[in-house]
């Protein structure tokens, strides 16, 4: 008898999940012809982090969704390695943005499909019970006690570890830098672990800032939003919702605009949404973005936060760039942190891989010092502070519709930031560095010994001093139970305008100590589980 027939080598599958998407399912606003108008149940303006898992809670319930995103769908395999060219596509204001106070403070964010986390570094953090229960009992009209808890959190951080893959920096994707980080925390009896990140398969190429080139790390282009798309969901790209159209105190569309195809002029976008609009356009632009809907909220775009961040460079004497995984690889872009004083001294430290040009300008020095410190790159390292700031700023609306943030370290915080670097500059002598460059006004460019570490302790707690840095962001539209107090119920519903949803963290109450991504992906699963209820409850009423 003959055997029976081989079954046909099926088409090789798509390597990357942005390769092959659904047809229709993508509507580039830089290629419309003509202007457009359509109808969903619902609508969701930004796919990052809040949007594209809202998304895709949403579309999975059997609701048409459409998706609008202001920046391009950059695809993985249009990942360059050239910093310039990515912070040009995928950051907002090509990273240019900043915090104006008594200093300024560069805010990078992601704007392109997948929002920031394609050019973050997937670390996951759940929401510390501290926090939680710091919200629970907060003068906001009742605090959030009972909605927003741990235990109505944990099924949506089960279920998101699950789907992204979640897990400690792999024996392959560990850096050196990291390992002597590790080792320098067990000395000092701090809790040093390797990071938990959303990743499949991260080779370690350092490059997570720029875009992850293989897909391993699972950011939302690459999952939520593509996975929304084979349910049937549509996304705009390249399309700016100026405004949610509001009628009869219930949001009932948007209203977008975009640069058309080349030659044919602006074009206008209007989507009507049947059941409601989900906003998850960040801590900065949601607050604007609620303003230009007519929201006047006394709380819109107060209380907000963020965790102003520290790099601190360092030159050892071998390389300690090489992961295990071989040479040229420099480890997972962040693979080690201590997280033990986030309670005591409120600051987080980290480990961070650097491509050349972005560890180019920690090099303190010009010309040959400069050259002479470059040629050193493979034993250059840097290590981050993270701190958990307590001060408070506003976000605005700017002249021709651009966002305004102030906001100035309190001077308990920069006496944290202050011992923080000192506390880092001290670790990395211990761990066998020859120089530590601080940065710091007024500060020696370069440190020698840990004897001159006391030069960062003694400098004046001025912000001017520090050059920090901020992807981490609050508040803006924060949620409570008193409308004269927040901005959004703890429905995730506004005050103001029914079926108007905000899923980012301009909602939450204050900021965290750790990285944000996991918490704004559970509380945007959580409210879209909620809003899916809601909307079935209604139906059976109907
Ligand atoms: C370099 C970097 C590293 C980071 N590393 C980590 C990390 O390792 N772990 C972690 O937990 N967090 C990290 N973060 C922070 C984390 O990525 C963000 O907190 C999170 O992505 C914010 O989610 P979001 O949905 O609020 O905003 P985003 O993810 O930024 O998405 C908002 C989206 O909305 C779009 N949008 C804004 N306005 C409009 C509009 N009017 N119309 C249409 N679309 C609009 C934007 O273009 C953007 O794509 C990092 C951030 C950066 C920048
Ligand atoms: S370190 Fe490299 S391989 Fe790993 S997730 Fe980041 S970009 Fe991808």
């Amino acid at each position: 008898m003959k055997p029976p027939a081989a079954p046909a080598p099926s088409a090789p599958s798509a390597p990357f999940p942005d390769d092959a998407l659904p047809a229709g399912a993508v509507v580039e606003g830089d290629r419309l012809e003509a202007d457009c108008e359509d109808a969903y149940d619902y609508v969701v303006v930004g796919s990052g982090a809040g949007g594209a898992v809202a998304a895709h809670v949403l579309a999975t319930s059997g609701a048409s969704v459409a998706i609008v995103e202001e920046g391009p769908w950059v695809h993985t395999r249009d990942f360059g390695e050239r910093v310039y060219d990515a912070f040009r596509v995928l950051f907002r204001d090509a990273g240019m943005q900043v915090i104006e106070g008594r200093s300024y403070i560069p805010i990078l964010q992601g704007r392109c499909v997948g929002g920031s986390t394609v050019v973050n570094s997937a670390i996951a953090h759940r929401t510390p019970e501290d926090v939680l229960d710091d919200w629970a009992g907060m003068d906001l009209g009742g605090g959030l006690g009972g909605v927003v808890t741990a235990k109505t959190l944990e099924p949506h951080f089960d279920a998101l570890e699950r789907e992204l893959s979640a897990h400690a920096v792999s024996d392959d994707a560990l850096g050196d830098n990291d390992r002597r980080f590790l080792d320098e925390a067990t000395m000092h009896g701090l809790l040093g672990r390797r990071t938990r990140r959303y990743e499949h398969g991260c080779r370690g190429s350092g490059r997570c800032f720029t875009g992850c080139p293989n897909a391993a790390k699972q950011g939302m282009s690459v999952t939520y939003v593509p996975w929304s798309l084979a349910l049937g969901a549509r996304i705009y790209t390249s399309c700016r919702v100026e405004r949610v159209v509001i009628e009869g105190g219930r949001a009932t569309g948007v209203l977008a605009r975009a640069a058309g195809a080349p030659g044919r002029g602006e074009r206008v976008i209007k989507l009507h949404a049947r059941h409601g609009v989900v906003v998850a356009a960040s801590a900065v632009q949601t607050p604007n973005l609620l303003r230009r809907s007519g929201l006047r909220a006394r709380a819109l775009g107060e209380h907000f936060q963020c965790h102003p961040g520290y790099g601190l460079g360092a030159l050892f004497d071998d390389a300690v760039r090489a992961s295990a995984a071989g040479a040229g690889r420099m480890g997972a872009t962040q693979g080690a942190e201590i997280t033990s004083l986030r309670r005591t001294d409120r600051v987080k430290f980290e480990t961070l891989a650097l491509q050349p040009e972005l560890a180019a300008v920690r090099m303190p020095g010009v010309g040959h010092d400069w050259m002479r410190r470059f040629d050193r790159y493979a034993s250059f390292a840097q290590w981050a502070m993270v701190l958990r700031a307590e001060a408070e700023g506003t976000v605005r609306s700017a002249w021709g519709g651009g966002d305004k943030v102030r906001w100035t370290p309190s001077p308990v915080d920069m006496d944290r930031a202050v011992k923080g670097v000192a506390r880092l500059a001290r670790m990395m002598f211990e761990a066998g560095a020859r120089e530590v460059w601080p940065g710091l006004h007024g500060v020696p460019t370069a440190i020698r010994s840990v004897d001159e570490v006391s030069a960062i302790e003694r400098m004046p707690r001025e912000p001017r001093a520090f050059s920090f840095l901020s992807t981490h962001l609050f508040g803006g539209a924060r949620m409570g139970t008193d409308p004269r107090a927040s901005v959004v119920g703890t429905d995730f519903q506004t005050h103001e305008a029914a079926r108007l949803y905000v899923v980012d963290s301009s909602v939450f109450p204050t900021n965290l100590g750790v990285n944000p991504q996991h918490s704004i992906m559970a509380m945007s699963r959580l409210a879209a589980t909620r809003i899916v209820a809601g909307g079935r409850a209604r139906n059976r009423a109907a």
